[in-house]
């Protein structure tokens, strides 16, 4: 306890940790919100930094700007190294932080299957910065392309890979397909970028296949109708600089973007627990850790036990987040826990591109433009401010009239890129 309050840590300023630190607002305890980045990140939105659409600020938010009226919480940044659990301390860089409650909420990442040397070559989508460096890799291929005489070689660069046909997958090709066929169609002298090929791969028999067959069917159409390359069932052996292997062949690529799996953060090695197969940590029906009921894990790092089925979404993070804090608020006010954690399922989202996308809630099922502005309308609720709303609406409504990406920007190029 701290003068008498007892101390929640809560690791991770995502989708599950800020819900958690919400739900404690009205509680009699002091919150330390740890997180390595100095932001939330509205990861729904990262694939239209990738490919120019919105500006990094208009998916990210300082974590201490979000918190600055809840006067229980502080906000520090740290990168989380270990838990000490039988001292009940959390390991940060040089120093330990004391709890009486631990929420662990750090998320996901991508998983190469362990190919982890395929990284530099196949980057994935999870940060900021992921987004900034595939948008200036794209972008880049254009340029190099306008720059070379070598006809195989602008092929090579005007090809674009997206490994893993699930909603990023979708979106990044769609919107690849669009910067290709409309945003740059005219600005380039020496290559035409209508004739740029995206190819979008998938191990599986179908893409989006957590979808039902007609909507996932009616996904590949809209792509194949932008001009993309739809391969299902068809595995990806290794991806390197200039472009990838697949089963039946090489596929030559200046640009290759992965979206085919996650890992959970490293969380149960912290605790000392055996993951399941996605690296998450198993939690019981309160979302707390077995034979450790003063730690809870959620969101994309847990799996709870009793409900194999709860997807990877900012919803269920979300979802998992309220209910911990609820949980300790009571157990903190000597009142009886709530009941066992139930995920409620609340739909599936994905966009396609300009004008279309796919809405199932429940019975209800939407696709083309009224789905894409369906779509749009939950993504402009769920932003954080009302600045931001407006901005990205605006954006949106701009690029909507005049075709245009108006992040279009190459900022410094590495020298491992400068290929
Ligand atoms: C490109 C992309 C698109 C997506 N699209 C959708 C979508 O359309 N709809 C949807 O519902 N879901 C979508 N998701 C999934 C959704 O974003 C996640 O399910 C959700 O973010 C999980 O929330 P979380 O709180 O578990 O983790 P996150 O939101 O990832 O937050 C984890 C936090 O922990 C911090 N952290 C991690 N490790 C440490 C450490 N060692 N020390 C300190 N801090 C640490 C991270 O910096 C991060 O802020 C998408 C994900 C991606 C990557």
């Amino acid at each position: 306890m701290s003068d008498g309050r007892p101390r929640v840590v809560i690791v991770g300023g995502g989708f599950g940790g800020l819900a958690a630190v919400k739900s404690l607002r009205r509680a009699p305890v002091d919150v330390t919100v740890i997180d390595r980045l100095n932001h939330h990140c509205f990861q729904p939105l990262l694939y239209q930094v990738a490919t120019a659409a919105l500006s990094p600020a208009d998916v990210a938010w300082p974590i201490r700007h979000i918190l600055r009226d809840q006067e229980n919480a502080t906000v520090l940044m740290a990168e989380v190294r270990g838990i000490d659990a039988a001292q009940r301390r959390v390991q940060i860089d040089a120093m330990s932080i004391p709890y009486d409650h631990l929420v662990l909420a750090t998320g996901a990442t991508h998983s190469y299957f362990g190919h982890d040397e395929w990284a530099d070559a196949a980057p994935g989508l999870k940060r900021i910065e992921d987004a900034t460096r595939i948008r200036r890799r794209i972008l880049l291929g254009f340029e190099r392309a306008e720059l070379t005489t070598d006809a195989a070689e602008r092929r090579r660069l005007l090809t674009f890979v997206i490994v893993g046909g699930g909603a990023t997958g979708v979106e990044m090709a769609g919107a690849i397909s669009e910067i290709a066929r409309q945003t740059l169609a005219r600005d380039f002298r020496h290559i035409d970028p209508t004739t740029a090929r995206i190819v979008l791969i998938e191990a599986s028999a179908r893409i989006m296949p957590t979808l039902p067959e007609h909507l996932s069917d009616y996904v590949r159409r809209t792509l194949v109708k932008k001009g993309v390359e739809v391969m299902t069932s068809t595995r990806v052996m290794a991806c390197d600089a200039r472009g990838v292997d697949l089963a039946h062949g090489r596929l030559d690529a200046g640009t290759i973007i992965w979206a085919a799996g996650v890992v959970a953060s490293p969380a149960a090695r912290w605790l000392g627990v055996e993951p399941d197969r996605a690296g998450r940590v198993k939690v019981g029906a309160d979302l707390s850790v077995p034979g450790r009921a003063d730690i809870f894990v959620i969101g994309d790092t847990a799996a709870v036990v009793d409900q194999p089925n709860i997807p990877g979404t900012a919803p269920a993070a979300k979802q998992m987040g309220a209910y911990v804090g609820r949980l300790i608020a009571a157990r903190v006010a000597g009142e009886p826990s709530p009941p066992p954690f139930r995920y409620h399922h609340l739909g599936d989202l994905a966009t396609v591109g300009r004008h279309a996308a796919v809405v199932k809630l429940g019975r209800l099922e939407l696709t083309g433009f009224l789905g894409w502005l369906f779509w749009s309308v939950v993504h402009i609720y769920f932003l954080i401010g009302v600045r931001d709303r407006f901005s990205v609406a605006f954006t949106w409504l701009w690029d909507y009239m005049t075709f245009q990406r108006g992040a279009r920007l190459i900022t410094e190029v590495p020298p491992a890129e400068t290929r």
